[in-house]
């Protein structure tokens, strides 16, 4: 229906997550429309995003050097860890205020549904953390869902014969959303109230 360049920008955003194409085009019609510096920086921005953020070889958090910024910060307890299914996670859980560990980025969450198992997910990682850092509690704040839940309950099987407490985010979560849906408030009691598996 567009030029090319026009169009080919509106399909682009169309693929992103929550963007219809009403709205894209909305989008594609405003990044013609303001200032070409604007456009010009987020353009580069997605390109430095890209190339410059990989993972934090310990967490797997998304870092620009080796280490992600939590891993880089000494007063940090190594030998608590929070562990998260997604990277973006880490913000929510930070947020609180109530945690003063380290993280551990899974990648998912257990679903034989999506054919998605423990081999999929960073476990063999962990396990390796467990033994070489000095790790004494896990808190599994996977989602407060089936998905979430089981594999809580599978790091809980796996990591006590190591040694290690391994507990779960108290109750008061929205139940079967994810983490982001809950508040600080709330996120920040479950974190304090959490109980051992
Ligand atoms: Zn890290």
């Amino acid at each position: 229906m567009f030029e090319a360049p026009v169009q080919r920008v509106i399909d682009d955003l169309a693929r992103l997550p929550g963007i219809g194409r009403k709205t894209a085009q909305r989008l594609a019609f405003h990044l013609l429309h303001i200032d070409e510096a604007d456009a010009m920086r987020l353009g580069h921005a997605i390109i430095d995003l890209r190339k410059q953020v990989r993972l934090c070889v310990r967490c797997f958090n998304v870092t620009a050097e080796d280490l992600c910024v939590i891993c880089r910060e000494p007063r940090r307890d190594p030998t608590l860890v929070c562990v998260v299914e997604r990277a973006q996670d880490i913000a929510v859980i930070e947020r609180t205020q109530e945690f003063s560990g380290r993280y551990h980025v899974l990648g998912g969450a257990i679903s034989p549904i999506e054919g998605i198992g423990p081999d999929q997910l960073r476990m063999r990682d962990l396990v390796a953390r467990i033994e070489t850092e000095g790790i004494t509690e896990i808190i599994a704040a996977t989602n407060p869902t089936v998905e979430g839940d089981t594999t809580a309950l599978y790091l809980a099987r796996l990591l006590k014969p190591l040694g290690v407490t391994v507990s779960r985010l108290a109750s008061g979560l929205p139940v079967g959303g994810d983490l982001d849906y809950a508040d600080e408030i709330t996120l920040g009691r479950a974190l304090v109230g959490r109980r051992e598996l």
